[in-house]
């Protein structure tokens, strides 16, 4: 044996205790009603954006700031209080790496957004799930009884994903003057088909931080391009764990035209909601239990055969997301809606699917 032993490459013990996400992106051929993407395209002014690129934009490092000055002026923030990410998922990212040590600890209302878990769990931080009740109400009590000095983490999705449901701002406030130590994240990636927001609130706490997506409404889910905006003092930290890269300059170049285009936005969210509507109703005739949605999808409890329902469904061309396996969950799957025509679609398929199946619905 010589003095220094070999030893194999090995993860860091929290990277190899975490569980993994996959979410099945293979072979989504069909609608995608299954990753609450819009189902139709970005505004025009976003493909003709992409056609003006030229071979200089492509060799220049990217560089974010003007394009935040842009946004920060759009939605009557400062500068320094916006930044843009790699999707939202980069954004969770860097509020974990500025924020949570190992050992500390982050909350989590569950079922939801599972990357929140997986960046607190790559820290090496305590995750305490706290699980909803039945309908999916925000535990807001638990949450508050779990809050103590270690907590440093506390996202909060509203509309939530996958329940639709939603927290008022009052009670994300709340939370956040609770727990001053702690970043408090509260992700709108749904709020156009909603419409509450804590963007007023920004600035006011020095430890509440809001996330905004371009992969929803703005049909930019394959660029990658997020946004999250916090007090001008803790969002230098979060540019500090940050590339300077971190956007790509294709991404970088579509974001002013897709903001700009807000009447294509608003034709979008009145699309969602009437769908919504017409999806809630489908399932209220048709004896499917599910959960009111805020949302541009609906969760709902088709019981033991869920798999053999998306199954049949992706048969049928219409591709929807099994979350049986999401706290709370049990037996259920989560339909996105579009556009009406496209939900009309998704509707007609999901009827036939539950009369071949001679589904009936669970006690
Ligand atoms: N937050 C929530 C609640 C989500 O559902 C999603 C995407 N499914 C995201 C964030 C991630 O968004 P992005 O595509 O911007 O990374």
């Amino acid at each position: 044996m010589t003095a220094t032993k070999m030893m194999a490459l090995q993860p860091r013990p929290a990277v190899e205790q975490m569980g993994e996400y996959h979410p099945q992106l293979h072979g989504r051929y069909g609608l995608r009603l299954d990753f609450n993407e819009h189902t139709v395209a970005p505004s025009p002014r976003v493909l003709d954006c992409l056609r003006s690129l030229t071979a200089d934009d492509l060799t220049k490092y990217p560089e974010r700031e003007p394009v935040e000055r842009i946004v920060a002026q759009h939605f009557g923030f400062a500068p320094d209080q916006v930044m843009l990410t790699n999707g939202v998922d980069e954004a969770i990212h860097l509020l974990t790496e500025a924020f949570l040590d190992p050992g500390e600890e982050a909350i989590i209302a569950v079922p939801t957004f599972a990357m929140y878990d997986i960046n607190a769990q790559a820290r090496g931080a305590i995750v305490h799930d706290v699980l909803s009740d039945q309908d999916f109400a925000f535990p807001i009590n638990a949450v508050m009884e779990r809050i103590n000095e270690r907590t440093r983490f506390i996202p909060i999705a509203s509309p939530n994903n996958p329940t639709g449901a939603v927290v008022s701002p009052e009670q994300i406030l709340s939370i956040a003057a609770a727990a001053p130590q702690a970043a408090i994240l509260a992700d709108e990636a749904y709020y156009h088909f909603h419409g509450e927001t804590l963007f007023p609130s920004i600035g006011s706490l020095p430890n509440l931080f809001v996330t905004r997506t371009f992969s929803k409404v703005y049909g930019l889910a394959g660029l990658r391009l997020g946004l999250i905006i916090g007090p001008s003092e803790a969002m230098r930290f979060v540019r500090k764990v940050a590339s300077p890269y971190n956007v790509n300059a294709v991404a970088l170049a579509c974001l002013p035209p897709a903001l700009e285009d807000e009447e294509y936005v608003q034709w979008y969210v009145e699309e969602v909601r009437y769908s919504r509507e017409l999806l809630d109703d489908t399932l209220t005739e048709l004896g499917v239990p599910h959960w009111p949605s805020h949302a541009n999808y609906i969760l709902m409890r088709i019981g033991d055969r869920h798999r053999e329902l998306v199954s049949v469904m992706r048969a049928r061309g219409v591709l929807v997301r099994d979350r049986n396996t999401d706290p709370g969950c049990a037996g259920c799957v989560r339909m996105s809606v579009g556009t009406r025509e496209h939900t009309q679609t998704g509707i007609t398929a999901l009827r036939e699917t539950l009369r071949e199946m001679q589904w009936r619905s669970p006690k």
